[in-house]
């Protein structure tokens, strides 16, 4: 990391006027109580940590390149959700899906709306690839009504659950802006959708219906592979051939070929998925209940995170973070309008929990 500023005489204009995403920290110190990057409390599937040791246990296998469109993957997850090969693509993170769908679907005349609390990488998307924007503002209570929506768009871009609220929107509302809008691409972040208690939750369904739904998941939370970078979107065959058109306009081999058979074994683990998947939800409604009989207001979480503000009569939610800092757990803070009374925090193990809510107490009494 450079730590002084650096000399930009030598870049191009547009790079000198971006301002890149924050990510939450990853500390490099041990013993941390790390809530701060809804990361999975518990390991990836055994079946895909094996999957990766027989690619390395073959010294030969990485002397060639992977398959350039990660077919195998690609074909599991079709058959997983029900969809056709063409209706799928892969690449590193969904953070890099989300950024090949700005360049391929908003820059368009009208602007992008998405909602004013959402995931703080969009606006640095938009940013880099030069796309207008038009924030809509949730309700009070942090939930999104789609007839706010009801203006002319270039597209439109949520989270669900959205974050960091965790609050989840009803797959018949995304429905309905998908109607109301037949001439934009609508984005349905799922990056936590398993975690909702509703089965049904995803706008995976939609597909079938709208040409112009396009949903995007990661292993990277609910699959414990956030260490890997493998994400995913799932739309109309239409849509999909754009995302390609991009990705091998500059790169053609995305995914390693590590990468490509972890992700395969994980999917083909159903029944660890299932129980893991599970285990959270059952911890986030215990950290749900301690945090409220400690006097936080909790949104309702449909996500592996609650978003919980602490009401305390002498303490701000900003020297609360702090003060957890210092005792070695680590939470999420935003500092901005809305938010700032506010903290994240990641569903951990039983552990985690019991030590987050023990420091709490500390503080809070
Ligand atoms: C974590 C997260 C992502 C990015 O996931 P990766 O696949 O690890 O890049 C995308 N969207 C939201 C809302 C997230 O929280």
């Amino acid at each position: 990391m450079m730590t002084t500023k650096p000399d930009t005489r030598l870049w191009s204009a547009k790079i000198r006027k971006l301002t890149p995403y924050v990510a939450g920290e990853q500390p490099k110190a041990d013993n941390l109580c790390k809530l701060n990057t809804n990361e999975n409390p518990f390991p990836p599937s055994p079946k895909a940590v094996q999957a990766m040791q027989s690619v390395l246990a073959d010294g030969q296998t990485l002397r060639l390149y992977p398959d350039p469109e990660s077919d195998e993957l690609c074909q599991t997850l079709a058959q997983y959700h029900g969809l056709d090969r063409s209706q799928v693509f892969v690449g590193n993170g969904s953070d890099e899906v989300l950024a090949f769908i700005f360049a391929c679907f908003f820059a368009k005349e009208r602007p992008l709306l998405m909602p004013d609390i959402s995931y703080s990488f969009y606006p640095v998307y938009a940013q880099t690839f030069e796309i207008q924007t038009q924030l809509i503002a949730l309700k009070d209570d942090f939930s999104i009504d789609t007839d706010d929506y009801r203006m002319p768009s270039g597209g439109i871009i949520l989270p669900n659950p959205n974050a960091p609220t965790g609050v989840l929107l009803g797959v018949d509302k995304i429905a309905k802006l998908a109607k109301e809008h037949p001439n934009s691409v609508i984005v349905v972040d799922e990056a936590y959708i398993d975690y909702a208690d509703d089965k049904t939750a995803s706008a995976i369904a939609l597909i079938h219906e709208f040409d112009n739904v396009l949903v995007t998941q990661t292993f990277s939370k609910s699959r414990a592979l956030a260490g890997l970078r493998v994400g995913m979107a799932f739309g109309s065959a239409h849509l999909i051939a754009a995302l390609s058109t991009y990705k091998n306009s500059f790169n053609s081999y995305p995914l390693d070929r590590l990468a490509q058979k972890g992700a395969t074994a994980s999917i083909l683990d159903e029944a660890y998925f299932q129980e893991k998947r599970l285990a959270v939800i059952n911890l986030r409604k215990e950290l749900v209940s301690s945090l409220v009989a400690l006097g936080f207001e909790v949104l309702p979480s449909s996500a592996n995170f609650v978003f919980a503000k602490p009401n305390h009569a002498t303490l701000s939610t900003q020297e609360i973070f702090e003060k957890l800092r210092e005792q070695g757990v680590i939470v999420r803070h935003w500092d901005k309008p809305r938010i700032k009374e506010y903290l994240r925090i990641t569903v951990g193990t039983d552990e985690q929990n019991a030590r987050l809510i023990e420091v709490l107490s500390q503080i809070l009494t």
